[in-house]
């Protein structure tokens, strides 16, 4: 997927940088005034290993805020002022993002959770003060000179991460570069550099100054990578996830003395890699789903080992965690749910269900994104070095899809309700509101779930039944 222009470098780059004429308008309404702007970051970056096509442009620019401003409000469809504290002007052109941020100098007030900004004065300062090597290349326009003082390229090249200055000190400024350390290694199946890496070893500790916000946005990055199962490594070897993720370190257990057991780390990062990389929800499912292991292990007599209810003690350790990440209630939420559920289909290749039991599958799932994780997060699950054994759960799982398929062709199985509803029940039975109308309407969604779809006339006979053993007429 490397671009060609990773070869001969300068020219090349030019060249597809052209592509972004948005970026030239741009470089040349500030030069009237006097200012440079370069596209830096992740746009050249990208667009090295890609080729042109970032929506995302990140600029720097020698201009302060409000005049940046003022030239894009000439230029964009939209402009935003919220990250002005920072230097940042965003807009929006077209399909394309723009972020303009004023040089910064390399400045930072020494444990602060946020980190602060001072101007700088050149683009070799600003540079100076970004993340790695290969985030810190700049190219001007319009006119696309190559800025590349500290070796980006060659770094990128060869997928190695560095720091542009002494590790200790970047690290020291913003102790979030050590999470995105790990990001990149995941997205780009990158390497860390030996001073790097032992920097990072060295001041993992610091990460708990940076707001959990911003640790979590890295780690949705990381976690949809295609080398998430490195990039998870990195963050449990330099001690980062001890701080910031101490389930997942907790999952390297020692084996049993009888090898019944897979180390459940390596298993957890074989499940995650094994989950389609587009989904976050799922993947941070995958991580999660097993760190109930560590403490519902039990050795019996015999060498047997269990972890009986690691899928109910895990699911509430994950929501505790997510919750100190600050993630949104509605993916913690949703990735407890997978938690929760990741054994349900644990025998059925055994015994397959009977169709009630598949209905109530489906209805545990909720909705149909949520059964397509579940499933996903299953399958992942089987890591077996027997094949054999693991043909036959795939297998099972196929039929369980299959069946599923079928059953909802007939049935319309997204809307399992009660065949009556709260005011018919009551009608039928003259009961006002009440705890009986509850449980009469329990009692048919479970007919509902016994027998497929039922009628109404022979939903008032159940309603008939149960009122004759539940009610007492006066
Ligand atoms: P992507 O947008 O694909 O996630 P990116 O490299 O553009 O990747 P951003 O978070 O958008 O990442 O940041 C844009 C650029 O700002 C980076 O390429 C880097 O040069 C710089 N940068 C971002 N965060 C930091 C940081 N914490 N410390 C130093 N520089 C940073
Ligand atoms: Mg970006």
């Amino acid at each position: 997927m490397t671009h060609d222009v990773m070869a001969s470098q300068e020219a090349q780059l030019a060249a597809l940088v052209a592509v972004y004429p948005l970026a030239d308008e741009l470089g040349a309404r500030l030069a009237e005034r006097g200012h440079e702007l370069y596209l830096v970051g992740g746009t050249v970056r990208d667009t090295l290993l890609r080729g042109p096509g970032a929506q995302d442009l990140d600029f720097a620019t020698s201009a302060p805020p409000e005049e940046t401003e003022a030239v894009l409000a000439g230029l964009a469809d939209a402009v935003w002022l919220t990250g002005a504290r920072f230097g940042t002007v965003s807009a929006r052109k077209g399909d394309a993002f723009l972020e303009v941020t004023t040089f910064r100098s390399d400045e930072y007030a020494p444990g602060s959770r946020h980190p602060q900004v001072r101007f700088g004065r050149s683009i070799e300062e600003d540079l100076a003060r970004r993340d790695f090597t290969m985030n810190a290349m700049a190219v001007k326009t319009p006119g696309h000179r190559f800025v590349d003082p500290f070796g980006g390229l060659a770094d990128l090249r060869d997928r190695i991460l560095r720091t542009p200055i002494d590790p200790r000190t970047s690290f020291g400024d913003d102790p979030l570069r050590m999470v995105r350390l790990a990001r990149f290694v995941s997205a780009l199946d990158a390497h860390l550099d030996e001073a790097t890496a032992r920097a990072a070893q060295q001041m993992a500790g610091l990460v708990e100054e940076v707001s959990a916000e911003r640790v979590r946005d890295e780690l949705d990055k990381l976690l949809v990578g295609p080398s998430v199962a490195r990039g998870i490594d990195v963050l449990v070897d330099t001690g980062l996830a001890d701080h910031v993720l101490p389930e997942v370190p907790a999952m390297r257990m020692e084996r049993d003395p009888a090898h019944h057991h897979k180390d459940v780390y390596a298993h957890t990062l074989a499940v995650v890699e094994g989950c389609p990389a587009d989904d976050r929800i799922l993947r941070l499912a995958a991580l999660l789903h097993d760190i109930g292991k560590p403490a519902t292990r039990r050795f019996h007599p015999g060498g047997k080992v269990t972890f009986y209810h690691h899928d109910v003690v895990g699911a509430r350790m994950a929501r505790e965690r997510l919750g100190a990440l600050r993630y949104p209630k509605a993916d913690i939420d949703k990735v407890c749910q997978l938690v929760e559920l990741h054994l349900r289909f644990h025998g059925y290749a055994d015994a397959p269900w009977t169709d009630a039991g598949v209905r109530r599958y489906v209805r545990d799932a909720g909705d149909d994104e949520q059964l397509r994780r579940l499933n996903a997060l299953t399958r992942a699950d089987v890591t077996t070095a027997n094949r054999r054994k693991a043909q036959r759960l795939q297998s099972a799982m196929d039929d369980l899809e299959e069946r599923i398929e079928r059953l909802r062709e007939r049935e319309e199985l997204e809307a399992i309700r009660p065949p009556l509803d709260g005011n018919e029940i009551m009608e039928h039975l003259g009961l006002a509101p009440g705890p009986k109308v509850g449980e009469a309407r329990a009692m048919l969604l479970e007919a509902r779930l016994e027998q497929g779809p039922i009628a109404p006339e022979e939903a008032r006979r159940l309603l008939d039944d149960w009122a004759a053993e539940n009610l007492d007429f006066q």
